[in-house]
């Protein structure tokens, strides 16, 4: 649970807001209202915003490190706030900050968790004794991925991706995560994808196995996502990463989400890390990171 990494002092809360990779991602179908029904195996990693809550005698203010970001009701975690009071029938107040590390828009959940980190936080601070299973019901409201980062760890994620079933932890492994300088509209990308014609879906149940074996070199050559085709064919640039990664030792490298982020899984630190030094020459946003429980 992303609450196991809150901190509460007094009237203050401050959670570690992890970003999430897409072990596996396949879009099964369309459905009527719009979305699509989709199976992905999900896992957090140890890249994280720092989010800060105070309580306050009432509305919300948010600030963030960037400047780019909405500080009003389009941020993420200033609807996660306001959905909370909303369901807790609590006339409070709160002021969050917000530090973000992860780079936005990226294919990494970041948005999403911070919104999870707001909803657990306030459930601390206000004494509301909200279950998971709740946190995740008014999390849905704000985005697919909510539920899941509330939960963190290493979930299969069904429906729209709030049918969630845990897995055994993802075997231990240094993740390497390189995000190169392009915007990737998730929306644009789901209409380029015909879920009928795709060639080479994921391999979900193998990859179940792999995890639950915790043999690492499995789970990397299981990695797959439907979407990396139709992104690699408008931002070559995205196969070129997974190349160079490949190249560079990882045992496989896949990209998270609807991109452009793309992690590859290094057997140590070690490889990981020449691998890194080598992006870090050309890409601001090169990351290494592990799996987080
Ligand atoms: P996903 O993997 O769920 O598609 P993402 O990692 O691709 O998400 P985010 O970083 O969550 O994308 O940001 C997507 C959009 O949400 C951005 O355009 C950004 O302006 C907006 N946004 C709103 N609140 C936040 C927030 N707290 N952090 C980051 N982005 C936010």
């Amino acid at each position: 649970m992303i609450s196991d990494h809150i901190i509460i002092t007094g009237g203050r809360a401050l959670a570690r807001s992890f970003a999430k990779i897409n072990l596996t991602l396949d879009v099964l179908n369309k459905r009527e209202d719009g979305y699509h029904n989709v199976e992905m195996i999900m896992q957090t990693v140890s890249l994280f915003d720092l989010v800060l809550v105070d309580k306050t005698g009432g509305g919300i203010g948010i600030t963030t490190n960037l400047r780019f970001l909405p500080c009003n009701e389009k941020n993420l975690a200033y609807a996660a706030a306001r959905e909370f009071f909303k369901a807790a029938g609590i006339d409070g107040g709160c002021k969050i900050m917000i530090h973000k590390n992860i780079p936005v828009a990226a294919g990494l959940a970041g948005g999403s968790g911070n919104a999870a980190a707001v909803l657990c936080a306030l459930n601390m601070l206000y004494n509301t004794g909200f279950s998971a299973q709740q946190l995740c019901d008014i999390g849905l409201k704000l985005g697919a991925d909510v539920p899941y980062c509330i939960l963190g760890g290493t979930y299969l994620a069904e429906g729209i991706g709030e049918k969630l079933s845990p897995l055994p932890p993802m075997p231990k492994c240094s993740i390497l995560m390189v995000k190169p300088p392009i915007n990737i509209s998730t929306a644009a990308i789901y209409e380029k994808i015909d879920s009928e014609y795709i060639p080479g879906r994921p391999d979900t149940e193998s990859m179940q196995r792999a995890i639950a074996s915790g043999d690492t070199p499995a789970v990397a050559s299981h990695l797959s996502n439907v979407m990396s085709t139709v992104t690699e064919s408008m931002h070559p640039i995205v196969r070129g990463i997974k190349e160079k990664m490949l190249k560079n030792g990882a045992l496989g490298a896949e990209m998270s989400g609807s991109g452009p982020t793309v992690f590859g899984i290094f057997p140590d630190y070690a490889s990981a890390k020449r691998s890194h030094d080598s992006f870090a020459y050309q890409f601001k946003d090169v990351y290494i990171t592990a799996p987080v429980n």
